[in-house]
């Protein structure tokens, strides 16, 4: 389990309903370019992009999409090389073998099940293989039909310091989540958090002295 940040929010401040809406207000503020870093022109790039963030940066995905995508653009084309071949060209993105695994698994059900498109229901996203409930909520999200909350490293650790959860499983946290974040905020709220979570309120040293939401955050050491 990682290190958890729920002892942190020790000041009394008012209750987390009447403190979600000017966070995200001020968030969105702060952080107006708040968006997914990964780069993909269709909904078949954005769900490979995803299922290759697993364990890296977005940084080094779009560095190996960048190349793939040139030639990689239908679930066909994932399907028509020996699975040696993709991972040769998705090395770098770490655990090449068991994603090369997954991506053409998946292009397997996309085709038998769903026409060759990518669905948008969670329900439907989870049963393709390799893809969990994280990379779901973000494809969903992205395509317009959030249907959950992102809960990545970031959301938790910011979740927990601003006190909107006492939980620590992703699970747990994003239905804490759910209960208390207006659902039209569903798909930024996870952006919002993780871009200040990597600009402003890091795991080891937190600024709060530049943060924008201090005064309405429990853990503020200002
Ligand atoms: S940086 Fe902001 S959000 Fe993070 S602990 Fe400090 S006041 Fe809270």
């Amino acid at each position: 389990m990682p290190r958890s940040y729920v002892r942190e929010a020790r000041r009394g401040l008012g209750r987390r309903r009447e403190r979600i809406g000017p966070i995200i207000d001020r968030l969105a503020a702060e952080h107006a370019d708040a968006t997914i870093a990964l780069r993909f022109r269709s909904d078949l790039e954005l769900l490979v992009s995803v299922m290759l963030s697993a364990q890296t940066t977005d940084v080094n995905v779009n560095r190996v999409t960048e190349r793939l995508f040139r030639e990689f653009r239908r679930p066909e084309d994932y399907l028509a090389v020996p699975q040696e071949e993709l991972e040769r060209r998705i090395y770098a993105t770490g655990y090449f073998r068991q994603k090369a695994r997954s991506i053409q698994g998946t292009a397997r059900v996309l085709l038998e099940e769903f026409d060759g498109e990518v669905p948008t229901r969670l329900d439907d996203l989870v049963r393709l293989p390799g893809v969990g409930r994280k990379t779901a909520n973000v494809v969903a999200a992205e395509l317009g039909h959030a249907q959950g909350i992102v809960v990545d490293t970031h959301v938790r650790r910011l979740s927990q310091r601003l006190g909107f959860t006492r939980r620590e499983e992703p699970e747990k946290i994003e239905r804490d989540l759910i209960r208390l974040v207006p659902r039209a905020d569903w798909a930024r709220f996870p952006h919002l958090l993780i871009w200040h979570g990597r600009r402003v309120c890091d795991a080891r040293w937190p600024r709060c002295e530049d943060c924008v939401i201090a005064e309405l955050c429990p853990s503020s050491r200002v």
